[in-house]
């Protein structure tokens, strides 16, 4: 059933971008008289990135505008060259795919071929929020390149910008749809550039399903699979343990008990309803070593799995789960350079279990839900399936 569901969605998949392959080629970009919207990704790291992502795509669509899709900021603090990487969309993902859903161009194409044109040079507007602009010197300007990643983005994409559009009483959501319509028709700004994603974090729960249009790009694929062939034998266990001193610093505000219902991308294993969410835990958010191992031990039990694969931020604790299987299960943690190899990796696990508070194992597990292969969440058992109470 599961096997059938996912060949089907790989073959629709492969339809898809064959069509779109054909499109492109046989097309040169034209003009949309409908308008563009243009964001920086300008919060967290590549998970919080991909929630503002699927809502921008959504906001977007709403507003019958193309998306011009930025590129991934990757942080590199430690590592040459020491300054921000501007990865283009396509790089790790499928572009035309997404125009399945809806039009998009990506953001450097955006920039070479249609805005000398129709978004020339001394005529970039900024939008913003009133209150975004409150932090300008004269308190009329958006911050568009204040600090970092803002200045690194919009250099990286050539953008100065020459006059700023405040807005304010509205919100992103579908709700303010007629009030952005009627503020702000295409003919007079063409061009809606904003300083952060248009969209909530945690992503909203009626665009999680706009994952099945983010598709691996063949290169990451391919890497991917190298790797899963080398190293890991099926069945294989795929873990994220997200643990790192940020985290701990992170999951500590919990003890505090002021976080409410919902804490970072948690609404994705206690449920989107706030009134109904169930409890969250320390063990969720910050797995100890016990519960790490209680988890490994039995899904390697329940999928009878031959390997192990440990995806981290930090620590691996590969030895303390090797000890666990006395040499019968291989356990592999690659701390590979690129974030997004790990992700792969443990998208494709015969079982996943995530960090239900993590946006970085919220993408894994949406992206598996897409496939329909299952995943848990340490600290808790319940296949990941979101509060029972809601689905009655
Ligand atoms: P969140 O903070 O867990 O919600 O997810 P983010 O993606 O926003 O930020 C965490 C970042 O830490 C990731 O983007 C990665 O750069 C890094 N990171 C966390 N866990 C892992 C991991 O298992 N493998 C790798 N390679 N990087 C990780
Ligand atoms: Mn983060």
């Amino acid at each position: 059933m599961a096997l059938s569901k996912r060949a089907a969605v790989v073959v629709r998949v492969k339809l898809v971008l064959l069509l779109r392959v054909c499109l492109l080629s046989g097309e040169e970009l034209t003009w949309d008289d409908s308008g563009y919207v243009l964001y920086c990704p300008c919060m967290g790291r590549f998970g919080n990135q991909a929630d503002h992502f699927l809502g921008s795509l959504a906001f977007a669509k709403m507003l019958n505008r193309t998306l011009a899709v930025p590129p991934w900021i990757v942080y590199r603090h430690h590592t040459p060259p020491y300054t921000n990487v501007h990865v283009p969309y396509r790089e790790f993902f499928q572009l035309e795919v997404l125009s399945a859903y809806h039009r998009v161009v990506s953001l450097e194409d955006f920039m070479e071929v249609l805005a000398p044109k129709y978004w020339p040079p001394g005529q970039r507007r900024a939008y913003c929020f009133e209150s975004a602009a409150q932090r300008s010197a004269d308190k009329k300007s958006c911050p568009m390149k204040d600090g970092n990643p803002f200045g690194p983005f919009w250099d990286y994409a050539g953008v100065e910008f020459n006059e700023s559009v405040l807005f304010g009483g509205i919100s992103f959501s579908a709700y303010h749809k007629p009030q952005w319509m009627k503020k702000f028709p295409p003919s007079e700004h063409p061009v809606l550039a904003l300083p952060g994603a248009p969209a909530q974090f945690p992503v909203m729960e009626e665009h999680v399903g706009l994952q099945r249009y983010v598709v691996w790009s063949e290169k990451t694929v391919k890497e991917g699979e190298e790797h899963i062939a080398a190293l890991l034998a099926r069945p294989y266990v795929g873990i994220h343990l997200r643990i790192g001193i940020d985290w701990q610093n992170a999951c500590r505000l919990l003890e505090s008990g002021d976080t409410g219902p919902h804490f970072m991308a948690s609404p994705q294993c206690v449920g989107y309803n706030r009134q109904a969410a169930l409890p969250l835990t320390m063990t969720m958010c910050l797995p100890d070593l016990a519960e790490i191992r209680r988890a490994v031990k039995l899904w390697v039990k329940r999928t009878a799995a031959r390997s192990v694969y440990i995806a981290t931020d930090s620590e691996s604790h590969s030895k303390d789960i090797e000890k666990l299987f006395k040499g019968k299960v291989k356990v592999v943690s690659l701390q590979p350079d690129s974030a997004q190899t790990d992700l792969y990796i443990l998208g494709q696990a015969d079982h996943f279990i995530g960090n239900c508070v993590s946006s970085f194992s919220a993408f894994v597990k949406r992206d598996r839900d897409v496939h329909a292969l299952p995943s848990s969440f340490f600290g808790m058992d319940t296949l990941g399936k979101v509060n029972p109470k809601e689905e009655l």
